[in-house]
């Protein structure tokens, strides 16, 4: 354990022990305790302290952790993303921009940049903000999250349940996400992630889209709203109409009319509700066609694999 004095965060002088774990299991002890938290960049912890008069007794620290900045993106095995990725880590790697287009796209959307060198990817997924970029852009590519309890359990969860539908953090108390996963790309499948910003509020669209063998028409379909909404959403209806329908621009087009049927009817408070229903449309329609564009130029895993040797 380090002892140290902290100061100069928000109201003044306060004393935080900072905790070493070798363990993730450890980790998950300590974070389980009242007035822990977990830290990975620590830009979210920073911000609390500094502007949200958070204060923590304990701060725990994964450095001391083998393996939490474990990155592997294979063609055959799939995704898997360590609790101290960094962002940058994702925006540099060839083979993620290629095959799991929508996670670096929503990367790249982080900004300023100087965020991604010490933000990591579990991060922003935990940190109680599902409006950030991250959330919609796995879930659209259906990712899997691995953690671990204060009382040592192995929790496996889909990414969609992190949060409920009115952006409430769903794990325990000290839970430690030790993984997210993502499944091997398929050949005849693409994925995209677009945001737009009005003033300051964000508007993000993720699609995954798989099409059959001579790309006239799609086999499957994710389509996740995310940013303005408390957490990100699929629009089931959407996706439902999308499968099995001609891989052409007016499916796209009848998929984003849905989606902004879903924002209008969400219950969601903003101003100007009906240039955003616009938006929505629009937004919608073009990352499917950015998806299913990527769908076209199919991949062979087995190539893959052989180049990245
Ligand atoms: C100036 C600024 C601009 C930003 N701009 C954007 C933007 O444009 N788009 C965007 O999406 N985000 C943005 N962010 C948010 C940023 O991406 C997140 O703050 C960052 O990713 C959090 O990751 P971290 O590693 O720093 O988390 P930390 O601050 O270390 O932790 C965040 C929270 O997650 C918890 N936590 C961390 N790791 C785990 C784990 N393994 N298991 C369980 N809980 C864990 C911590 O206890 C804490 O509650 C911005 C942040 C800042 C400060």
């Amino acid at each position: 354990m380090i002892d140290s004095e902290f100061h100069g965060f928000g109201s003044g002088p306060g004393k935080v022990d900072w905790l070493r774990p070798g363990s993730l299991v450890e980790a998950a002890r300590m974070a389980g305790e009242p007035g822990s938290a977990i830290v990975a960049g620590g830009c979210e912890i920073a911000r609390g302290l500094r502007f949200g008069g958070v204060k923590f007794a304990r701060l725990i620290a994964l450095s001391d952790v083998d393996d939490v900045d474990r990155l592997v993106a294979h063609p055959k095995t799939g995704l898997s993303i360590g609790p101290l990725v960094r962002l940058d880590a994702i925006a540099n790697h060839l083979w993620i921009a290629k095959r799991w287009a929508a996670l670096h796209e929503a990367v790249e959307q982080v900004l300023p940049p100087q965020i991604r060198h010490t933000a990591t990817v579990i991060g922003n997924l935990c940190c109680g903000r599902p409006d950030y970029d991250l959330m919609p852009a796995l879930m659209a590519l259906g990712a899997a999250a691995r953690a671990v309890s204060p009382s040592g359990d192995d929790i496996r969860c889909n990414l969609d349940e992190l949060y409920d539908g009115s952006g409430k953090f769903m794990l325990p108390r000290g839970t430690i996400v030790r993984e997210i996963f993502v499944r091997p790309p398929s050949p005849d499948a693409g994925s995209a992630f677009r945001k737009i910003m009005v003033t300051d509020t964000p508007l993000s669209a993720a699609a995954y889209v798989g099409l059959n063998a001579d790309a006239s028409s799609i086999e499957q379909a994710t389509l996740v709203l995310g940013g303005c909404l408390p957490a990100p959403v699929h629009i089931s209806v959407a996706e439902s109409s999308l499968r099995g329908a001609p891989a052409r621009t007016a499916s796209y087009e009848q998929a984003g009319r849905l989606a902004a049927d879903g924002l209008r009817t969400s219950g969601v408070r903003l101003a100007n509700l009906e240039l955003w229903v616009r938006l929505a449309a629009v937004l919608a329609r073009d990352t499917l066609e950015q998806a299913a564009s990527r769908a076209r130029s199919k991949h062979n895993p087995f190539d893959d694999a052989q180049s990245m040797l």
